[in-house]
């Protein structure tokens, strides 16, 4: 690695991060005629298909910056994504396995899809993020040629009154250089700029860790619906207590009941005993009561430490937070990369690109987001966190909040 950075770029604005968040700027960026140049760490975006809903707000952002119809292309075709069923395991043979236990239209479609179009023009896709990602960067590469630099890793950030110098680590070479921009988009999922501007994250720290499977396997004799977007597993285990374990399909060239990949997930207090990637998948197999010899090939294994939370202030200086960098949250309601997707897109009126773009009023004119924060980032993370608390009917009693006394517990 050099020792001393060589000087290297000038651009307006810095992107660090290349996930959703990150990829969303880029493009929102490159509509309004701001050149920007993205770095991102890993050498490719991500091989893990993590979140995969994207709702009607997000999927209006995405028509305006034209990628809607390519989303709409590649995620589950509407007959595939209209409802949520709960099972009582994949196989077995008791009398009471492989149960319809309860279902309902979910994510607008089925009932809900008459409601659903009267609120948008653009309803929900389901799309992980493992091809979501690969779709954005295409677009983006497309709008900014030159303008992405993925295997490259921000390693410190030095800010004066004229602008920002950031020093990349070119991870394939191990040389290091540094980028000049007037403002900086922090899209790092809250890995290195918060650490570095010591802007601390509030609200309820890691509550449940997700550990989520991805797999590929036929699963279509197990699967009795074909409109699913989750089946929830909850199967009784030989000692009486019930496990559970959301079985999602993937795609990604069919969908349903016939998808080739599958994400498989259950949550987990935190603090709980490190589970080994081989009991994990048989823990799985059980709760699943899948047939010993039926095939299932596991990608990967991955866990997702679950929060609350809500950076203190969503810009420091020239830096603006967005995405998981500035509210984590769980999977209910607002979702993980749902508003990381939209945070890039709807800060008031002070993003830094509407002073670039115009280039007449100063930022520092403007409404301060690092006074207001984002209304809508800041009140996510409670609601989503206390949708997952308390509103599960699976929710177990160490996750719930507390019921006030009196009250009939919901
Ligand atoms: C294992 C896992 C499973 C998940 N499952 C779900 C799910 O089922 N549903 C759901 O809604 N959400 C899920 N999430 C959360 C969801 O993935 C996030 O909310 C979403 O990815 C946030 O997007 P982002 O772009 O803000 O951050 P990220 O996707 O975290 O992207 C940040 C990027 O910044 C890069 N980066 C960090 N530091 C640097 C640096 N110094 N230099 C360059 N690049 C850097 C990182 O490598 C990363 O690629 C999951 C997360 C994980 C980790």
């Amino acid at each position: 690695m050099n020792a001393t950075p060589t000087p290297g770029r000038h651009v307006p604005v810095l992107i660090v991060g290349g996930g959703g968040s990150g990829l969303t700027a880029s493009l929102a960026l490159s509509d309004l005629g701001v050149d920007t140049l993205l770095i991102e760490r890993h050498p490719t975006t991500s091989v893990q298909p993590k979140a995969h809903i994207l709702n009607a707000r997000t999927m209006e952002i995405f028509d305006h910056l034209g990628v809607a119809e390519d989303i709409h292309r590649e995620g589950s075709p509407a007959e595939n994504r209209a409802a949520m069923v709960w099972l009582s395991s994949l196989g077995g043979d008791a009398p009471y396995d492989r149960q319809v236990l309860h279902r309902t239209s979910a994510y607008g479609g089925g009932e809900l899809a008459e409601r659903y179009a009267l609120a948008s023009a653009q309803p929900h896709a389901n799309l992980g993020q493992r091809w979501l990602e690969p779709l954005l960067r295409r677009h983006a590469e497309k709008r900014a040629p030159g303008g992405l630099l993925f295997h490259h890793e921000l390693t410190a950030l030095d800010e004066d009154p004229d602008g920002v110098t950031a020093t990349v680590l070119d991870r394939g070479s191990g040389q290091t250089f540094t980028v000049r921009a007037a403002y900086v988009v922090a899209a790092d999922g809250g890995k290195t700029i918060g650490r570095l501007r010591s802007i601390p994250m509030e609200g309820t720290p890691t509550f449940l860790e997700w550990i989520n499977l991805h797999v590929r396997a036929d699963f279509s004799a197990f699967i009795p619906c074909d409109d699913t977007v989750v089946n929830r597993v909850s199967s009784l285990a030989e000692d009486g207590t019930l496990q559970h374990c959301g079985v999602v399909p993937m795609g990604p060239d069919r969908w349903g009941r016939h998808s080739e990949e599958w994400t498989l997930m259950f949550s987990r207090p935190p603090g709980a005993a490190d589970l080994d990637d081989d009991t994990i998948v048989a823990m799985v197999r059980r709760t699943l009561k899948l047939p010993d010899d039926h095939p299932m090939d596991v990608e990967s294994i991955s866990r997702w430490p679950v929060e609350g939370t809500v950076a203190r202030r969503f810009r420091s200086g020239r830096v603006f937070l967005v995405g998981d960098a500035a509210h984590r949250h769980p999977r209910r309601e607002p979702w993980g990369s749902t508003p990381g997707c939209r945070t890039p897109t709807t800060w008031p009126g002070s993003w830094p690109w509407s002073w670039l773009d115009r280039r007449t009023t100063p930022c520092s004119t403007r409404t301060s987001p690092s006074a207001v924060r984002w209304p809508d980032g800041s009140s996510n993370a409670p609601c989503s966190r206390s949708s997952t608390r308390s509103r599960s009917p699976r929710a177990p009693a160490w996750c719930r909040e507390p019921t006030p006394t009196g009250t009939a517990p919901r």
